[in-house]
């Protein structure tokens, strides 16, 4: 694995919401947040900062991409009895949006590729993909409904999660055996042994699944685990007196929440955390949901570790293979774009919101998401009950 060396400050934020990446700019770039989902043509207004001691970190954009990273909620309005109303510009927005990402429900069929009897490989990101984006990340426990629905597609088709938590952390709150599990972003995944084993990747070693069952561990940032272990310390040190600062340490990355932080402190946590980065040249930055992540500069990512699984399963340069990623965040793009080069596969963004993205299809919400994978259920089951019948004519 080549390890580059560049610079900490390298900034990847989450899909920006459209109006201003229509007009060509770069949200992260902006020296203000979004101030609602829309498709206004107008020019965005810009409001300057004041010069003062966290030049660092504004010149370099992070509090830009802080702000913009955390997509605007909809604007509700209550009616006369209470019920809320969402505003219709927005509603009129995301209709506009999704004739670009249409409704992966109103596309099953096209998604499917039913008629030409594909063989449908699913990925999935977790937190705001397969459970809602809650205040306290050790708290974003999925339904009984969606862990049955996830359950039953796993007994049709290769599932797998692709989560940015750590690999046991993901399993701990998805619980179930019979999902392929890929953590830090993809850089911890394991498979069963009868696999195969990709050839390019030789840092493969031999593990236990969450049966026990002898299994094979794909961690390319392994080397990197003591150094991880030592900013999580320092990131956990320096963000202690800052209220609502959460550092979690994912193995081979670590996120750094400020949901719980007053805005007023978001200067900051980003100055704070930029230093510790000033250190360690080998680690770069994110930008997730009101989440700073902190992970190994090296050639891997949610798509790689896509074109890993599919290779260990065999289905590499299979044209009657059909994968498709569901996903939430900035680092799903990854997978999207992996998905699209030679219309491979589809990606299916999760927001509520417009943004930018290399999926093709979308969905609202989690809720959405269990739909889907419930028509993916009654579709198989459907095609088992027509081969049945086919059996016993
Ligand atoms: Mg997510």
């Amino acid at each position: 694995m080549d390890v580059k060396s560049t610079k900490a400050s390298s900034i990847l934020a989450d899909p920006s919401p459209m109006n201003k990446s229509r007009l060509g700019i770069r949200s992260n770039l902006l020296p203000c947040s979004q101030s609602g989902p829309s498709f206004t043509t107008s020019v965005p207004t810009v409001t300057r900062k004041k010069p003062g001691k966290l030049d660092d970190v504004r010149s370099n954009g992070w509090l830009d991409a802080m702000q913009s990273s955390s997509p605007p909620r909809k604007k509700v309005n209550k009616d006369f009895n209470g019920v809320d109303l969402v505003s219709d510009e927005a509603e009129i927005a995301y209709q506009f949006w999704m004739i670009r990402y249409p409704s992966a429900l109103n596309s099953f069929q096209t998604i499917t590729g039913r008629e030409m009897n594909k063989k449908l490989v699913i990925f999935l990101d977790y937190d705001g993909t397969l459970s809602p984006i809650v205040d306290d990340p050790d708290r974003a426990f999925m339904s009984d409904d969606m862990r049955s629905a996830l359950r039953n597609v796993a007994k049709y088709f290769p599932t797998a999660i692709i989560s940015g938590r750590s690999r046991n952390k993901v399993y701990e709150l998805v619980g179930l055996t019979e999902l392929y599990y890929a953590g830090s972003h993809g850089m911890d995944i394991v498979f069963p042994a009868k696999d195969l084993v990709p050839e390019k990747h030789v840092k493969c070693v031999k593990s236990t699944d969450n049966k026990g069952k002898e299994a094979n561990l794909f961690q390319p940032a392994s080397e990197f685990i003591p150094m991880i272990n030592e900013v999580f310390r320092n990131l956990v040190e320096i963000t202690k007196d800052i209220k609502g600062a959460k550092v979690e340490d994912h193995k081979f990355c670590v996120s750094v929440h400020y949901r719980n932080v007053d805005e007023n402190s978001w200067p900051v946590i980003a100055q704070n955390v930029h230093d510790i980065l000033k250190g360690y040249p080998r680690l770069r930055l994110t930008h997730g949901r009101k989440v700073l992540e902190v992970r190994p500069v090296i050639d891997w990512d949610k798509g790689k570790a896509v074109e890993f699984l599919l290779e260990s399963l065999g289905f590499s340069n299979r044209s009657d293979v059909l994968p498709i990623y569901i996903g939430d965040d900035r680092t799903d793009e990854d997978a999207f774009k992996v998905l699209r080069k030679k219309n491979r596969g589809y990606g299916i963004l999760v927001s509520t919101v417009p943004k930018e993205s290399n999926a093709s299809f979308s969905l609202r919400d989690t809720s959405e998401v269990q739909d889907f994978l419930e028509s993916l259920v009654k579709m198989a089951q459907e095609d088992d009950d027509e081969d049945a019948s086919y059996d016993t004519n």
